[in-house]
């Protein structure tokens, strides 16, 4: 008997390489909606699974261990920089942010799609070492709506919010890297655009809605 996964593996034709999984790597600025929208893409999607970071940054309130990120401390993860652990690494905001390069060749070998939440900097070595890689960048309507949106969040000060700021310009300065570019003006019409685009990619696949 051959199951769906035979076939879309070609587990039966020795000449057909099995189907590998897809990176989908999605950037923003801070306050552009990227938790929103990410959430939304993996309660849509079977079968996506989400690339769990490594940070040396403290848990905020409601944070979870193994499950928002894998706090560790900045000691191991450097020692994890000189064993080549990392298949992208990057310094944020004052603190190390890391994808695990065993857990994405686990999951793109294993055939499963992948999403990964990062910074420009780690989507630009991710391009580097897996030059099929889906990038979409998530813009806010302008610079005065982020700034607008941290402060009324409430939950950073004004030194933080400046330095974001600046970070996001920069950020935005750099979007022409992406393959994708999807506006958050509006939250239900950025989640549509957002999974219309991850849909083109898995042509064939089913979506949960
Ligand atoms: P936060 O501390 O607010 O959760 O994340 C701060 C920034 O770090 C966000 O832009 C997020 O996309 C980025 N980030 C989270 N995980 C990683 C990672 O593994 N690598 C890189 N390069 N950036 C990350």
């Amino acid at each position: 008997m051959t199951s769906d996964t035979d076939i879309t593996r070609g587990k039966n034709d020795k000449t057909a390489e099995p189907e590998r999984g897809r990176l989908f790597i999605i950037s923003a600025p801070s306050g552009a909606g990227k938790t929103s929208l990410c959430g939304a893409l993996m309660k849509h999607f079977d079968g996506m699974l989400y690339s769990i970071s490594y940070t040396t940054r403290e848990p905020r309130k409601g944070e979870k261990d193994g499950v928002d990120y894998h706090f560790i401390s900045k000691d191991y993860f450097e020692k994890q920089i000189d064993a080549g652990t990392w298949a992208e690494w990057a310094e944020v905001h004052g603190n190390y942010y890391g994808t695990s390069a065993v857990l994405l060749d686990k999951a793109i070998a294993s055939g499963n799609d992948i999403l990964l939440d990062i910074d420009v900097e780690g989507t630009k070595q991710i391009i580097g070492r897996y030059p099929d890689s889906i990038t979409i960048f998530i813009m806010p309507p302008s610079l005065d709506i982020l700034r607008f949106r941290m402060e009324s969040r409430g939950a950073d000060s004004k030194e933080v919010i400046e330095r974001r700021m600046i970070n996001a310009e920069k950020e935005m300065s750099q979007k022409s890297i992406y393959k994708h570019v999807i506006v958050n003006d509006n939250l239900p019409k950025a989640v549509a655009e957002l999974i219309s685009t991850v849909e083109m990619y898995r042509k064939g696949m089913r979506g949960k809605a």
